[in-house]
């Protein structure tokens, strides 16, 4: 079966899984996009009200600036998947609970089988520690937070298949925190120089709007 059929079935699973959390709160199934021949996945957190809305991941406020960081070291959606710990969109943009990363994250571990990437960049604490718990929910709580991971590369061996884990930090997590802007433009231009690509070191680096009023996506 090729990447997209699998990838198709995992997305069919999902929808005839009537008792997974959130099914019934959320508008859509928020499965995943991008290339799934990539070498680079990113991991996300949860659908936000837009992603609800249209059943695809960062493609509200955190997703532009996802775009912006991507398009910063040259790359596109075309080089990259993109996926979320949870499929469905937590009520409130509430934090996602134990039982809902139990119950979703298997549905991401098979998209990742799929796709095969060999670099993993985890997008916040609740991608950050799953991935670097091996995929282990119940020992996420023993990973530290994204504020002392960001921006270093981890070599892991998981279930028998090779990954480069790059944390860093939620790019809503800047909407809320200027400072991080700069942070994140930074650990981009690190990311591409990992991955071997030709970075310009001189980003610009645009004031948030808002004040930081929410920690949500920092530890
Ligand atoms: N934040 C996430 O973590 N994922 C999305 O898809 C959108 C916002």
């Amino acid at each position: 079966m090729d990447k997209i059929k699998e990838l198709e079935k995992i997305k069919q699973d999902i929808l005839d899984d009537m008792k997974c959390p959130l099914k019934d709160s959320a508008k859509n199934l928020v499965f995943g996009k991008g290339n799934p021949d990539a070498s680079i996945l990113f991991i996300g957190e949860a659908p936000g009200a837009k992603e609800d809305e249209l059943g695809i991941p960062f493609v509200g406020a955190a997703g532009k600036e996802l775009d912006k960081l991507l398009n910063s070291i040259g790359l596109t959606l075309d080089d990259v998947y993109i996926a979320n710990i949870l499929k469905y969109r937590p009520p409130e943009n509430r934090d996602p609970n134990i039982e809902e990363i139990t119950r979703h994250t298997p549905y991401l571990i098979r998209q990742i089988k799929v796709i095969k990437p060999a670099i993993i960049c985890t997008l916040g604490n609740y991608s950050t520690k799953f991935v670097l718990a091996s995929f282990d929910v119940s020992k996420m709580n023993s990973i530290a937070g994204i504020t002392k991971l960001h921006g270093k590369a981890n070599d892991l061996l998981i279930d028998g298949m090779n990954f480069k884990v790059i944390p860093l930090y939620h790019p809503a997590a800047m909407l809320y925190n200027p400072n991080l802007r700069s942070v994140l433009a930074e650990d981009f231009l690190t990311m591409g120089e990992i991955l071997g690509l030709k970075v310009n070191k001189s980003i610009p680096s645009k004031p948030a709007s808002k004040q930081d009023t929410m920690n949500k996506y920092i530890n």
